[in-house]
């Protein structure tokens, strides 16, 4: 089946991925892979503007790309790489710099939430962010950007950057990208409150064990009011109902809403339950991790051959990008 156009996603390689990067990102992935060619890339360069120390970066890389690839991301049919291997997207950084407004790129409210987050650290790495993003994505004529709501005025600046750069040098090389408003599903983390993530050490990872996992799950934060198991509960404001919703049979879902309710089943039960169903859900992505992680030669073929493919296309746009500006 023809496919409806070429897809580009980056992520920071953090490592073992949690249920929040399933559920909020990893999902779609998969799922776009049947209707559009997709470019999925492991921003490490992006990950320097942040992290200062990198004895991890290249194994946080490799746990990162076996949970895509266990997860579901087909390599033979989607470009899968990591970004500093195709280093054309540097040199196209640099030139699409020169045609963005310094101005513009300090007055982002991501710049300033870096300053106040690392004020250390404000390199001009975080400052050019947006340009590197922006190149990741043109360099690859995307065609689409997966975007959550929130994401939106990034995609919407890299089109100002495209255009500018077309309309100095007088050319259509780079083709702006169109956003795909989607959809990202906000986990909580088991402490009920917060976005789950690991530097608040609130998530659960895809490919702990069915024994960790049990335990993060029976330290999830249920309904604040029911403090007694007599306590009648309330679903609608419980985490470990709306992971139910997710993992559980719908037969469950619908035990535990009208038993909840009543105090007919109590929370060490009710996460008894969610943990075995997590389990369940997660059994054939936790084999097939297990299969690629004992072939770590094979990880890092998918992820050469992703990049000889990315540079294919790169090196194409970059011979367009050098012959509009001129370069002699
Ligand atoms: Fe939440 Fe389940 Fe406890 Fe109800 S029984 S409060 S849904 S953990």
């Amino acid at each position: 089946m023809a496919k409806k156009g070429r897809v580009f996603s980056g992520a920071r390689p953090t490592g073992r991925q949690h249920l929040g990067n399933y559920l909020g990102a990893i999902q779609n992935y998969v799922a776009l892979q049947d209707d559009y060619e997709c470019v999925y890339c492991i921003v490490d360069i992006h990950a320097l503007t942040t992290v200062e120390d990198t004895l991890d970066l290249k194994q946080n890389t490799y746990e990162m790309a076996l949970d895509w690839l266990a997860a579901g991301i087909r390599p033979q049919e989607t470009i899968m790489f990591i970004q500093s291997h195709v280093p054309e997207v540097m040199e196209l950084h640099t030139l699409l710099s020169m045609v963005t407004p310094l101005g513009k790129l300090t007055d982002l409210p991501t710049f300033k939430e870096k300053i106040r987050q690392q004020p250390d650290n404000v390199n001009y790495g975080l400052v050019g962010y947006p340009v590197l993003m922006t190149a990741d994505i043109v360099l690859y004529k995307t065609d689409v950007v997966p975007v959550g709501i929130d994401q939106a005025p990034h995609i919407e600046f890299a089109r100002e950057i495209v255009r500018s750069f077309n309309y100095r040098y007088k050319t259509n090389a780079l083709v702006e990208p169109q956003m795909k408003n989607t959809k990202i599903l906000k986990v909580l983390g088991i402490d009920g409150k917060e976005k789950m993530g690991k530097s608040l050490n609130n998530h659960i990872e895809l490919a702990a064990t069915p024994e960790e996992t049990k335990t993060r799950v029976l330290q999830m934060v249920t309904d604040p009011a029911r403090i007694k198991r007599t306590d009648p509960g309330n679903p609608d404001v419980c985490n470990v109902f709306t992971m139910h919703k997710i993992f559980s049979p719908q037969d469950e879902v619908d035990m535990i809403n009208v038993e909840c309710r009543r105090a007919g089943i109590g929370c060490v039960d009710c996460k008894t339950r969610f943990a075995a169903n997590l389990n369940k859900n997660l059994e054939p992505f936790r084999a097939k991790r297990a299969e690629l992680d004992a072939k770590p030669d094979v990880v890092q073929d998918i992820l050469n051959d992703g990049a000889k493919r990315a540079r294919t296309i790169a090196q194409k746009t970059m011979t367009e990008v050098r012959e509009a500006i001129q370069l002699p």
